[in-house]
C-alpha cells in the first residue's frame, strides 16, 4: 500500500522526496561530473591485453603424451606457449588461454585460474583455457600407456596463471570482430564404417563387434563410408589497437593435429606465425589458434584414391589463408557487451562390469610394475584403473558473448557433428567450440556412434562417459548459449567508422 504510506509522511518530507533528482543533479555538478552520466551506464570502452608466455619445459627428459605408449624427450624441435588474450568491456572481464598441451586436467586448470583470480581480480568463471591437442608437447595428464609428468605439470600451473596476469596488465583499448573463413582440404573424418567382421575389436574396450576403424587407407575395398561430416570452417576473432593495428588474433579449426617430432606445438602456432606476416602485424601481436570440434577428424580424406601430401607448413598456410581471406571483411566494433555463463554438469561413467574386471586384473598382475606395452595390457590397466574412480564426472562447461558471437568451452573431445549442431542451434549469429577446454573428460561419442563402436568409443580414461554424455553436453552448452544471449540484450555494439 504505498500511496497510503507516504500520505502519512509529513509534508516537509514529501518536499525534500520531490526535490531528491534536482539535489543529486547538483550534487554531481559539483563534482564535476556531467548530470546525465550520474544515472548512465559505465563508459562504453573495450579493453584488450595478450601474451605468448613461454611454457617450454626446463628439465629433460620430459614424458610425451597422446601416443598409446610414453615417449620421452629432450630436444626442443619448437617452443611451446600460453597464448593469452585479456578482453573488458567495462563490465566484464574475461580470459582466454591457448596452451600447447594435449590435454589439461580440471584440478590442474583450476589451481592456475585460482592464482590468476588472486592477481588479476577476474573471477575463475571467466577463464577459458584450452589445450590445442598437439602430440608432441610434455604430458600433465595420464592417459593410456602414458604417466603424467609430475615436474612438468608442477611448472605449468603458475605459468599459465602468470599469462593471465601479464595479459590483464597489457589492458589497452581496442577494437573487435569477427569472421569466418575456410579451410576445405585439410579435412576428413577419420571413423569409417567397414564391412562387418574387418574392424579391430577391443577386448577390454567394452564393445563387440565393432563396426567402425580409424583410418582405413586409400581405395579399401572393405570400408564403405565416413561416419560423420566434416567441419572446413576457421573462424576468426580479430582484436586491432583503436588505431587498427592488428593486436591478437584467435582462430579455430577442427582438425585434430598434424603429427611433429616432440617437443613441438604442432601446427597450431605456425598459424598464428602465417597469419601475423599475412597481416603485417607488428611483434606485440599475439596469435591464438585453438582446437575446434575434432575427435572424430583429421586432415586426411580416404574417399581420395591416394594419400594427398601435407606438412605441417602446408595445413598452417591453407588455415591461416582462410583466416586471412574472412579478416579482410570483418566489421570491427569499438565496444561490444562481454557476457560469460559458467556450469557444471554431473554425468555418468561407464563402469567396467566386475568379471571385466577380474579379467583385466589377471593381465594387469602380469606385467606387475612394468608399463603396459600392448593394447591389450593398456586397456585391461584402463578397465582396472577406471573400477578405483568415481561413477559420475562433473564437467565445467563454459559460454562467452562477445556482441553477436558466441564461444563455448567443452572439456572433452567433441565429433564434428556437436560442434556444427552448437553452430546451427545458437541463438547468436556465429558461434564455435573450443574443445579440450577447463579440463580433458574424454571423447564423447553422440549415442549413434556409440552404437558403431571403435577406437573413439573404446572404455579408458580418455573415453568413459554414459552413451548419453554428448546429448546432455550439447544441451547444457546450448542453454549457456541462451543465459548469455539474453542477458544485457539491450546493449548494442558500436560499430567502428573505418
Ligand atoms: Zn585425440
Amino acid at each position: 500500500m504505498p500511496y497510503r504510506e507516504s500520505s502519512r509522511l509529513p509534508l516537509f518530507a514529501l518536499a525534500i522526496l520531490w526535490m531528491l533528482p534536482l539535489i543529486m543533479v547538483f550534487a554531481s555538478l559539483s563534482q564535476g561530473v556531467h548530470p546525465l552520466h550520474a544515472a548512465d551506464k559505465p563508459a562504453r570502452l573495450f579493453r584488450a591485453g595478450a601474451v605468448a608466455m613461454d611454457v617450454t619445459p626446463v628439465k629433460f627428459p620430459v614424458i610425451i603424451n597422446g601416443n598409446m605408449n610414453e615417449v620421452l624427450a629432450s630436444e626442443v624441435v619448437d617452443r611451446l606457449h600460453a597464448r593469452t588474450i585479456v578482453l573488458d568491456d567495462g563490465t566484464n572481464q574475461a580470459a582466454i588461454v591457448v596452451v600447447d598441451s594435449c590435454m589439461m586436467p580440471r584440478e590442474l586448470l583450476d589451481q592456475a585460474k585460482t592464482l590468476a583470480a588472486k592477481a588479476t581480480g577476474i573471477p575463475t568463471s571467466h577463464m577459458l583455457i584450452s589445450a590445442t591437442h598437439t602430440h608432441s608437447a610434455p604430458s600433465v595428464h595420464g592417459c593410456l600407456g602414458v604417466e603424467v609428468d609430475v615436474e612438468y605439470a608442477k611448472f605449468l600451473v603458475p605459468k599459465i596463471a602468470e599469462a593471465i596476469t601479464v595479459a590483464h596488465q597489457r589492458l589497452a583499448p581496442a577494437r573487435i570482430g569477427f569472421g569466418a573463413g575456410r579451410d576445405d582440404v585439410d579435412v576428413g573424418c577419420r571413423r569409417w564404417l567397414m564391412r562387418s567382421g574387418v574392424a579391430p575389436t577391443n577386448k577390454f574396450g567394452g564393445k563387440q563387434n565393432d563396426l567402425v576403424q580409424m583410418h582405413p587407407g586409400f581405395k579399401n575395398q572393405k570400408a564403405l563410408r565416413p561416419t560423420g561430416p566434416v567441419d572446413p570452417e576457421v573462424p576468426v576473432v580479430a582484436i586491432q589497437t583503436r588505431e587498427g593495428q592488428p593486436l591478437a588474433t584467435l582462430t579455430n579449426f577442427s582438425m585434430h593435429y598434424v603429427g611433429a617430432k616432440p617437443i613441438s606445438a604442432d601446427y597450431f602456432p605456425v598459424v598464428c606465425d602465417k597469419l601475423q606476416t599475412l597481416l603485417k602485424a607488428d611483434k606485440n601481436y599475439v596469435g591464438l589458434h585453438s582446437n575446434g570440434t575434432s575427435g572424430d577428424q583429421w586432415l586426411m580424406d580416404y574417399t581420395l584414391p591416394a594419400r594427398r601430401m601435407y606438412s605441417i607448413d602446408s595445413v598452417a598456410g591453407n588455415v591461416a589463408q582462410g583466416a586471412f581471406e574472412a579478416y579482410q571483411k570483418i566489421q570491427f566494433y569499438d565496444w561490444v557487451p562481454l557476457v560469460m555463463e559458467e556450469g557444471l554438469l554431473e554425468v555418468g561413467v561407464r563402469m567396467p562390469r566386475e568379471d571385466e574386471v577380474r579379467a583385466a586384473k589377471a593381465i594387469v598382475d602380469g606385467f606387475g610394475l612394468k608399463k603396459p606395452r600392448t593394447s591389450e595390457e593398456i586397456y585391461a590397466r584402463e578397465t582396472v584403473l577406471l573400477s578405483e574412480m568415481a561413477p559420475t564426472r562433473e564437467l565445467k562447461l563454459q559460454a562467452l558473448r562477445l556482441g553477436e558471437l558466441g564461444i563455448t568451452g567443452i572439456p572433452n573431445e567433441v565429433f564434428a557433428i556437436s560442434g556444427l549442431t552448437i553452430k546451427r542451434r545458437s541463438p547468436l549469429k556465429h558461434t564455435f567450440t573450443i574443445e579440450l577446454a577447463n579440463g580433458c573428460e574424454g571423447y564423447i561419442p553422440p549415442p549413434d556412434q556409440h552404437a558403431l563402436g571403435g577406437y573413439e568409443t573404446w572404455r579408458a580414461r580418455t573415453s568413459c562417459l554414459e552413451e548419453t554424455a554428448e546429448v546432455k553436453i550439447v544441451s547444457a552448452v546450448l542453454d549457456l548459449l541462451d543465459l548469455v544471449t539474453a542477458a544485457r540484450a539491450d546493449e548494442q555494439p558500436l560499430r567502428s567508422e573505418k
